[in-house]
Protein backbone atom coordinates (compact mmCIF):
# COMPACT_ATOMS: atom_id res chain seq x y z
CA UNK A 1 0.00 0.00 0.00
CA UNK A 2 1.11 3.29 -0.92
CA UNK A 3 1.17 5.85 1.97
CA UNK A 4 -0.30 9.53 1.53
CA UNK A 5 2.77 12.16 0.71
CA UNK A 6 1.72 14.79 2.82
CA UNK A 7 3.18 14.11 6.53
CA UNK A 8 0.58 15.63 8.52
CA UNK A 9 -2.06 13.09 6.65
CA UNK A 10 0.66 10.09 7.47
CA UNK A 11 0.92 11.03 10.94
CA UNK A 12 -3.32 11.08 11.08
CA UNK A 13 -3.33 7.22 9.84
CA UNK A 14 -0.56 6.35 12.14
CA UNK A 15 -2.76 7.24 14.94
CA UNK A 16 -6.18 5.58 13.63
CA UNK A 17 -4.00 2.84 12.71
CA UNK A 18 -2.54 2.22 16.58
CA UNK A 19 -6.29 2.91 18.13
CA UNK A 20 -7.39 0.77 15.78
CA UNK A 21 -4.79 -2.21 16.73
CA UNK A 22 -5.03 -1.43 19.93
CA UNK A 23 -9.09 -2.17 20.16
CA UNK A 24 -8.41 -5.24 18.37
CA UNK A 25 -5.80 -6.88 20.21
CA UNK A 26 -7.99 -5.39 23.37
CA UNK A 27 -11.21 -7.00 21.88
CA UNK A 28 -9.16 -10.10 21.62
CA UNK A 29 -8.16 -10.19 25.00
CA UNK A 30 -11.81 -9.14 26.33
CA UNK A 31 -10.28 -5.53 27.25
CA UNK A 32 -11.12 -2.88 24.20
CA UNK A 33 -11.69 -0.01 26.38
CA UNK A 34 -8.73 -0.25 28.21
CA UNK A 35 -6.38 -1.01 25.34
CA UNK A 36 -7.62 2.02 23.35
CA UNK A 37 -7.00 4.42 26.71
CA UNK A 38 -3.37 3.21 27.23
CA UNK A 39 -2.63 3.89 23.48
CA UNK A 40 -4.33 7.36 23.59
CA UNK A 41 -2.42 8.02 27.31
CA UNK A 42 0.85 6.84 25.60
CA UNK A 43 -0.02 9.53 22.33
CA UNK A 44 -0.08 12.36 25.17
CA UNK A 45 3.34 11.19 26.50
CA UNK A 46 4.50 11.48 23.12
CA UNK A 47 2.60 14.94 22.25
CA UNK A 48 4.45 16.41 25.53
CA UNK A 49 7.46 15.39 24.78
CA UNK A 50 7.87 16.43 21.25
CA UNK A 51 5.89 19.85 22.67
CA UNK A 52 9.12 20.00 25.03
CA UNK A 53 11.45 20.09 22.32
CA UNK A 54 9.52 22.21 20.21
CA UNK A 55 9.88 25.03 23.07
CA UNK A 56 13.38 24.06 23.40
CA UNK A 57 14.21 25.04 19.79
CA UNK A 58 12.12 28.17 19.63
CA UNK A 59 14.24 29.04 22.53
CA UNK A 60 17.87 28.59 21.31
CA UNK A 61 18.93 30.65 18.28
CA UNK A 62 19.25 27.36 15.99
CA UNK A 63 18.35 27.94 12.66
CA UNK A 64 18.40 24.32 11.47
CA UNK A 65 15.57 21.61 12.17
CA UNK A 66 17.77 18.64 11.21
CA UNK A 67 18.57 16.49 14.52
CA UNK A 68 15.71 18.57 16.60
CA UNK A 69 13.87 15.25 17.41
CA UNK A 70 10.47 16.96 15.95
CA UNK A 71 7.80 14.55 13.78
CA UNK A 72 8.17 15.36 10.33
CA UNK A 73 4.95 17.02 10.65
CA UNK A 74 5.82 19.69 12.47
CA UNK A 75 9.38 20.30 11.05
CA UNK A 76 7.81 20.75 7.38
CA UNK A 77 5.83 23.38 9.17
CA UNK A 78 8.31 25.04 10.86
CA UNK A 79 10.46 24.76 7.66
CA UNK A 80 7.79 26.72 5.89
CA UNK A 81 7.41 29.49 8.01
CA UNK A 82 11.31 29.88 7.82
CA UNK A 83 11.09 30.50 4.56
CA UNK A 84 8.23 33.16 4.81
CA UNK A 85 10.62 35.01 7.40
CA UNK A 86 13.72 34.94 5.63
CA UNK A 87 12.06 36.45 2.48
CA UNK A 88 10.38 39.36 5.06
CA UNK A 89 13.68 39.93 6.78
CA UNK A 90 15.54 40.21 3.58
CA UNK A 91 12.41 42.61 2.30
CA UNK A 92 12.78 44.92 5.25
CA UNK A 93 16.62 44.17 5.26
CA UNK A 94 16.41 46.05 1.62
CA UNK A 95 14.31 48.86 2.65
CA UNK A 96 16.18 49.76 5.32
CA UNK A 97 19.83 49.58 3.52
CA UNK A 98 17.99 52.33 0.95
CA UNK A 99 16.91 54.84 3.84
CA UNK A 100 20.21 54.27 4.80
CA UNK A 101 21.79 55.20 1.08
CA UNK A 102 19.18 58.26 1.21
CA UNK A 103 20.47 59.61 4.85
CA UNK A 104 23.93 59.11 3.40
CA UNK A 105 23.14 61.06 -0.09
CA UNK A 106 21.77 64.00 2.17
CA UNK A 107 24.11 66.89 2.03
CA UNK A 108 23.48 67.61 5.43
CA UNK A 109 24.78 65.54 8.58
CA UNK A 110 22.51 63.68 10.60
CA UNK A 111 22.95 62.34 14.07
CA UNK A 112 20.89 59.25 15.25
CA UNK A 113 21.20 59.49 18.80
CA UNK A 114 18.72 57.15 21.66
CA UNK A 115 17.05 58.52 24.71
CA UNK A 116 20.18 58.72 26.69
CA UNK A 117 21.75 60.68 24.36
CA UNK A 118 24.04 57.95 23.11
CA UNK A 119 25.01 58.38 19.31
CA UNK A 120 23.58 55.27 17.19
CA UNK A 121 24.56 55.87 13.36
CA UNK A 122 25.47 58.77 11.44
CA UNK A 123 25.59 59.70 7.95
CA UNK A 124 28.04 60.64 5.35
CA UNK A 125 27.93 64.10 5.76
CA UNK A 126 28.23 63.78 9.49
CA UNK A 127 31.79 62.49 8.83
CA UNK A 128 32.66 65.08 6.70
CA UNK A 129 31.74 68.23 8.31
CA UNK A 130 31.48 66.91 11.87
CA UNK A 131 34.91 64.57 11.80
CA UNK A 132 32.74 61.59 13.51
CA UNK A 133 34.19 57.97 12.83
CA UNK A 134 32.35 54.43 14.05
CA UNK A 135 34.51 54.48 16.83
CA UNK A 136 32.34 57.05 18.36
CA UNK A 137 29.38 55.02 18.00
CA UNK A 138 27.76 54.39 21.48
CA UNK A 139 29.18 56.63 23.02
CA UNK A 140 27.65 60.29 24.82
CA UNK A 141 27.19 62.75 21.73
CA UNK A 142 27.81 66.11 23.75
CA UNK A 143 31.19 64.19 24.28
CA UNK A 144 32.06 63.93 20.30
CA UNK A 145 31.02 67.57 19.69
CA UNK A 146 32.40 68.71 23.35
CA UNK A 147 31.10 72.57 23.41
CA UNK A 148 29.64 73.41 26.89
CA UNK A 149 26.74 75.27 24.81
CA UNK A 150 26.07 72.06 23.08
CA UNK A 151 25.56 70.31 26.19
CA UNK A 152 23.58 72.65 28.24
CA UNK A 153 21.36 72.88 24.74
CA UNK A 154 20.96 69.41 24.57
CA UNK A 155 19.95 68.81 28.33
CA UNK A 156 17.23 71.56 28.50
CA UNK A 157 16.33 68.53 25.26
CA UNK A 158 16.05 71.45 22.75
CA UNK A 159 13.42 73.13 24.28
CA UNK A 160 14.83 76.15 25.64
CA UNK A 161 15.64 77.64 21.56
CA UNK A 162 14.40 75.18 19.28
CA UNK A 163 18.10 75.51 17.64
CA UNK A 164 21.33 75.96 18.01
CA UNK A 165 24.31 77.34 16.45
CA UNK A 166 27.58 75.85 16.93
CA UNK A 167 30.87 75.67 15.15
CA UNK A 168 32.09 72.24 13.29
CA UNK A 169 34.48 70.60 15.79
CA UNK A 170 37.18 70.00 13.05
CA UNK A 171 36.61 73.44 11.19
CA UNK A 172 36.03 76.46 13.52
CA UNK A 173 35.33 78.35 10.01
CA UNK A 174 31.74 76.27 9.34
CA UNK A 175 28.69 77.04 11.05
CA UNK A 176 25.92 74.55 11.73
CA UNK A 177 22.51 75.49 12.75
CA UNK A 178 21.41 72.32 14.44
CA UNK A 179 18.02 71.19 15.66
CA UNK A 180 16.63 68.28 17.64
CA UNK A 181 13.63 66.07 16.06
CA UNK A 182 12.23 63.37 19.04
CA UNK A 183 11.21 60.55 15.89
CA UNK A 184 9.83 57.94 18.87
CA UNK A 185 10.07 58.00 22.91
CA UNK A 186 13.49 56.68 23.07
CA UNK A 187 15.01 57.62 19.42
CA UNK A 188 15.71 61.13 18.68
CA UNK A 189 17.41 62.74 15.55
CA UNK A 190 19.96 66.00 15.50
CA UNK A 191 19.64 68.01 12.30
CA UNK A 192 22.60 70.11 10.94
CA UNK A 193 22.10 72.50 8.51
CA UNK A 194 25.32 74.04 6.87
CA UNK A 195 24.58 78.14 7.66
CA UNK A 196 27.95 79.19 7.02
CA UNK A 197 27.55 81.01 3.76
CA UNK A 198 24.37 82.99 5.24
CA UNK A 199 26.26 84.11 8.04
CA UNK A 200 28.98 85.43 6.02
CA UNK A 201 26.41 87.04 3.78
CA UNK A 202 25.04 88.79 6.40
CA UNK A 203 28.31 89.61 8.30
CA UNK A 204 29.08 91.15 4.90
CA UNK A 205 25.63 93.21 4.73
CA UNK A 206 25.92 94.36 8.22
CA UNK A 207 29.90 95.33 7.93
CA UNK A 208 29.16 97.10 4.52
CA UNK A 209 26.39 99.12 6.80
CA UNK A 210 28.44 99.68 9.74
CA UNK A 211 31.01 100.88 6.99
CA UNK A 212 29.29 103.19 5.11
CA UNK A 213 27.74 104.98 7.99
CA UNK A 214 30.98 105.60 9.49
CA UNK A 215 32.61 107.01 5.88
CA UNK A 216 29.54 109.39 6.20
CA UNK A 217 30.23 110.26 9.57
CA UNK A 218 33.03 113.40 9.11
CA UNK A 219 31.77 114.71 5.46
CA UNK A 220 28.50 115.14 7.15
CA UNK A 221 29.65 116.64 10.36
CA UNK A 222 31.71 119.00 7.68
CA UNK A 223 28.43 120.29 6.12
CA UNK A 224 26.49 120.12 9.12
CA UNK A 225 29.23 122.87 10.40
CA UNK A 226 29.14 125.19 7.16
CA UNK A 227 25.25 124.97 6.91
CA UNK A 228 25.05 125.91 10.78
CA UNK A 229 27.24 128.98 9.92
CA UNK A 230 25.01 129.86 6.50
CA UNK A 231 21.41 129.66 8.54
CA UNK A 232 22.53 132.44 10.70
CA UNK A 233 22.73 134.99 8.60
CA UNK A 234 19.19 135.74 8.22
CA UNK A 235 19.33 138.36 5.80
CA UNK A 236 21.06 136.31 3.09
CA UNK A 237 18.62 135.06 0.15
CA UNK A 238 19.35 131.92 0.40
CA UNK A 239 18.71 131.32 3.83
CA UNK A 240 15.56 129.33 3.20
CA UNK A 241 17.38 126.75 1.29
CA UNK A 242 20.11 126.57 3.44
CA UNK A 243 17.50 126.21 6.56
CA UNK A 244 16.08 122.93 4.30
CA UNK A 245 19.31 121.76 3.74
CA UNK A 246 20.62 122.28 7.88
CA UNK A 247 17.41 120.08 8.49
CA UNK A 248 18.29 117.42 5.84
CA UNK A 249 21.76 117.23 7.09
CA UNK A 250 20.61 116.65 10.76
CA UNK A 251 17.89 113.96 9.48
CA UNK A 252 21.14 112.30 8.20
CA UNK A 253 23.30 112.49 10.88
CA UNK A 254 20.26 111.28 12.96
CA UNK A 255 19.72 108.35 10.44
CA UNK A 256 23.87 107.56 10.54
CA UNK A 257 23.49 107.70 14.54
CA UNK A 258 20.89 105.09 14.65
CA UNK A 259 22.87 102.64 11.86
CA UNK A 260 25.78 102.87 13.79
CA UNK A 261 24.25 101.93 17.30
CA UNK A 262 22.26 99.14 15.57
CA UNK A 263 25.42 97.73 14.14
CA UNK A 264 27.27 98.23 17.54
CA UNK A 265 24.16 96.25 19.27
CA UNK A 266 24.28 93.62 17.06
CA UNK A 267 28.33 93.10 17.33
CA UNK A 268 27.39 93.05 21.16
CA UNK A 269 24.77 90.69 20.87
CA UNK A 270 27.03 88.23 18.80
CA UNK A 271 29.88 88.36 21.51
CA UNK A 272 27.38 87.72 24.02
CA UNK A 273 29.04 88.90 26.83
CA UNK A 274 26.87 89.15 30.28
CA UNK A 275 25.90 91.96 31.88
CA UNK A 276 27.05 92.85 35.23
CA UNK A 277 26.66 96.05 35.54
CA UNK A 278 24.08 98.31 37.57
CA UNK A 279 22.10 101.07 36.17
CA UNK A 280 20.84 103.84 38.38
CA UNK A 281 16.99 103.99 36.13
CA UNK A 282 15.44 107.07 38.18
CA UNK A 283 18.73 109.21 37.64
CA UNK A 284 18.74 108.05 33.93
CA UNK A 285 14.73 108.60 33.57
CA UNK A 286 15.30 112.32 35.08
CA UNK A 287 17.75 113.01 32.38
CA UNK A 288 15.25 111.54 29.62
CA UNK A 289 12.51 113.52 30.62
CA UNK A 290 14.10 116.92 30.80
CA UNK A 291 15.10 116.04 27.14
CA UNK A 292 11.60 114.92 26.29
CA UNK A 293 10.45 117.96 27.62
CA UNK A 294 12.74 120.18 25.31
CA UNK A 295 11.34 118.00 22.41
CA UNK A 296 7.56 118.44 23.35
CA UNK A 297 8.09 122.32 23.77
CA UNK A 298 5.61 122.20 26.37
CA UNK A 299 2.92 121.32 23.97
CA UNK A 300 2.05 117.78 25.74
CA UNK A 301 1.01 116.84 29.41
CA UNK A 302 3.86 114.78 30.37
CA UNK A 303 3.31 112.79 33.93
CA UNK A 304 5.57 110.68 35.89
CA UNK A 305 5.53 107.42 37.96
CA UNK A 306 8.68 106.46 38.75
CA UNK A 307 10.18 103.72 41.65
CA UNK A 308 13.05 106.19 42.95
CA UNK A 309 14.75 102.77 44.49
CA UNK A 310 14.51 100.56 41.69
CA UNK A 311 17.69 100.19 39.92
CA UNK A 312 18.75 97.22 37.69
CA UNK A 313 21.52 95.14 36.01
CA UNK A 314 22.50 96.42 32.49
CA UNK A 315 23.91 98.28 29.99
CA UNK A 316 23.05 102.06 30.73
CA UNK A 317 24.15 103.36 27.31
CA UNK A 318 21.34 100.82 25.68
CA UNK A 319 18.97 101.09 27.98
CA UNK A 320 19.13 105.09 27.68
CA UNK A 321 18.83 104.43 24.03
CA UNK A 322 15.67 102.25 24.00
CA UNK A 323 14.26 104.37 26.84
CA UNK A 324 15.15 107.87 24.86
CA UNK A 325 13.28 106.22 21.63
CA UNK A 326 9.95 104.80 23.03
CA UNK A 327 9.65 108.49 25.48
CA UNK A 328 10.66 110.46 22.00
CA UNK A 329 8.00 108.09 19.77
CA UNK A 330 5.69 109.48 22.01
CA UNK A 331 6.30 112.78 21.88
CA UNK A 332 6.24 112.29 18.05
CA UNK A 333 3.19 110.69 17.54
CA UNK A 334 1.15 112.39 20.13
CA UNK A 335 -1.15 115.82 19.06
CA UNK A 336 -0.38 118.65 20.89
CA UNK A 337 -2.45 119.12 24.43
CA UNK A 338 -1.96 115.24 24.50
CA UNK A 339 -1.05 113.09 27.28
CA UNK A 340 2.22 110.94 27.97
CA UNK A 341 2.66 108.80 30.92
CA UNK A 342 6.25 107.30 31.62
CA UNK A 343 6.24 104.77 34.39
CA UNK A 344 9.12 102.71 36.22
CA UNK A 345 8.11 99.95 38.77
CA UNK A 346 8.56 96.51 40.40
CA UNK A 347 6.13 93.79 39.39
CA UNK A 348 6.80 89.94 39.85
CA UNK A 349 10.55 89.82 39.93
CA UNK A 350 10.86 92.36 36.74
CA UNK A 351 11.33 96.13 36.23
CA UNK A 352 9.06 97.34 34.03
CA UNK A 353 9.53 100.27 31.89
CA UNK A 354 6.08 101.67 30.40
CA UNK A 355 5.26 104.72 28.14
CA UNK A 356 1.80 105.29 27.85
CA UNK A 357 0.66 107.73 25.32
CA UNK A 358 -2.95 108.85 24.24
CA UNK A 359 -1.97 109.71 20.24
CA UNK A 360 -2.43 108.76 17.40
CA UNK A 361 -2.12 105.16 17.92
CA UNK A 362 -1.09 102.27 15.40
CA UNK A 363 -3.00 99.61 13.47
CA UNK A 364 -3.37 95.95 14.54
CA UNK A 365 -2.02 94.45 11.86
CA UNK A 366 1.13 96.94 11.82
CA UNK A 367 1.90 96.33 15.11
CA UNK A 368 3.59 93.42 14.68
CA UNK A 369 5.81 94.53 12.07
CA UNK A 370 7.03 97.50 14.28
CA UNK A 371 10.16 96.13 15.05
CA UNK A 372 11.72 96.05 11.63
CA UNK A 373 13.78 98.81 10.47
CA UNK A 374 12.74 101.27 8.58
CA UNK A 375 9.08 99.65 9.06
CA UNK A 376 6.28 102.62 9.36
CA UNK A 377 2.66 102.32 10.16
CA UNK A 378 1.85 105.25 8.11
CA UNK A 379 4.80 105.83 6.18
CA UNK A 380 3.72 109.14 4.25
CA UNK A 381 2.52 111.00 7.94
CA UNK A 382 5.42 109.43 9.78
CA UNK A 383 7.87 110.37 7.74
CA UNK A 384 7.55 113.95 7.99
CA UNK A 385 7.26 113.85 11.78
CA UNK A 386 11.03 112.96 11.39
CA UNK A 387 12.60 109.72 13.16
CA UNK A 388 14.86 107.56 11.30
CA UNK A 389 12.20 104.21 11.19
CA UNK A 390 15.27 102.60 13.05
CA UNK A 391 14.16 103.66 16.49
CA UNK A 392 11.78 100.65 17.42
CA UNK A 393 14.83 97.98 15.89
CA UNK A 394 17.23 99.25 18.41
CA UNK A 395 14.09 98.60 20.97
CA UNK A 396 13.94 95.33 20.20
CA UNK A 397 17.58 94.79 20.46
CA UNK A 398 18.20 96.55 23.43
CA UNK A 399 15.48 94.36 25.25
CA UNK A 400 16.71 90.98 24.13
CA UNK A 401 20.52 91.88 24.98
CA UNK A 402 18.99 92.56 28.88
CA UNK A 403 17.02 89.03 28.25
CA UNK A 404 13.70 91.07 28.41
CA UNK A 405 10.19 91.24 26.29
CA UNK A 406 9.16 94.19 24.84
CA UNK A 407 5.20 94.60 24.69
CA UNK A 408 2.91 96.92 22.15
CA UNK A 409 -0.39 97.11 22.85
CA UNK A 410 -2.31 100.35 20.71
CA UNK A 411 -5.77 101.33 19.63
CA UNK A 412 -5.81 103.76 16.23
CA UNK A 413 -6.92 106.72 17.58
CA UNK A 414 -7.04 106.47 20.92
CA UNK A 415 -3.10 105.86 21.94
CA UNK A 416 -0.42 103.48 22.91
CA UNK A 417 1.58 101.17 25.19
CA UNK A 418 4.64 100.57 25.12
CA UNK A 419 6.03 98.40 27.72
CA UNK A 420 9.58 96.66 28.21
CA UNK A 421 9.77 94.24 31.68
CA UNK A 422 13.68 93.33 32.66
CA UNK A 423 15.12 91.00 35.03
CA UNK A 424 16.12 92.25 38.21
CA UNK A 425 18.35 89.25 38.75
CA UNK A 426 21.81 89.16 36.84
CA UNK A 427 21.53 88.59 33.35
P1 LIG B 1 10.38 106.26 13.61
O1 LIG B 1 11.73 106.85 13.58
O2 LIG B 1 9.66 106.31 12.31
O3 LIG B 1 9.59 106.74 14.76
P2 LIG B 1 10.41 103.77 15.03
O4 LIG B 1 11.08 102.50 14.72
O5 LIG B 1 10.72 104.44 16.30
O6 LIG B 1 10.68 104.71 13.80
O7 LIG B 1 8.86 103.54 14.97
C1 LIG B 1 8.33 102.81 13.87
C2 LIG B 1 6.90 103.24 13.60
O8 LIG B 1 6.08 102.88 14.69
C3 LIG B 1 6.72 104.73 13.48
O9 LIG B 1 6.98 105.15 12.17
C4 LIG B 1 5.25 104.90 13.85
O10 LIG B 1 4.44 104.61 12.72
C5 LIG B 1 5.02 103.80 14.86
N1 LIG B 1 5.08 104.30 16.26
C6 LIG B 1 6.09 104.19 17.12
N2 LIG B 1 5.78 104.71 18.33
C7 LIG B 1 4.50 105.15 18.22
C8 LIG B 1 3.59 105.77 19.13
N3 LIG B 1 3.92 106.04 20.37
N4 LIG B 1 2.36 106.07 18.66
C9 LIG B 1 2.00 105.79 17.37
N5 LIG B 1 2.82 105.20 16.47
C10 LIG B 1 4.05 104.89 16.88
Amino acid sequence: MQLPQHPLTRHIIWISLSLTASFLLGWWLAYPLQFVAITVAGWLVWYLVKMKLLIQWLKSDSTTLRNTGLPTFLKAELAAWQRRSNAIIKQTESKFSALLDATNALPEPLLFINAKHQLQRFNSAAADGLGLTDRMLGSAVDNVLNTTEFTHWLESRGLESDYLKISSPIDQNKTFKVQLLKYTRDQHLLVFTDITRIQLQSKIRHDFVANVSHELRTPLTVLNGYLEMLTADESDSNHQVFLTLHKQTLSMNELVTDLLELARLQDESNKRKSITAIVDVPILLNELLLTAAELSQGQHNIKQHIDKSLIIPGKKRDLKSAFGNLIANAVRYTQPGGNIQVNWYKQAGSAVFEVIDNGTGIQAQDIPRLTERFYRADSSRNRNQGGTGLGLAIVKHVTEKHNGRLEIESCPGEGSTFRISLPLANI
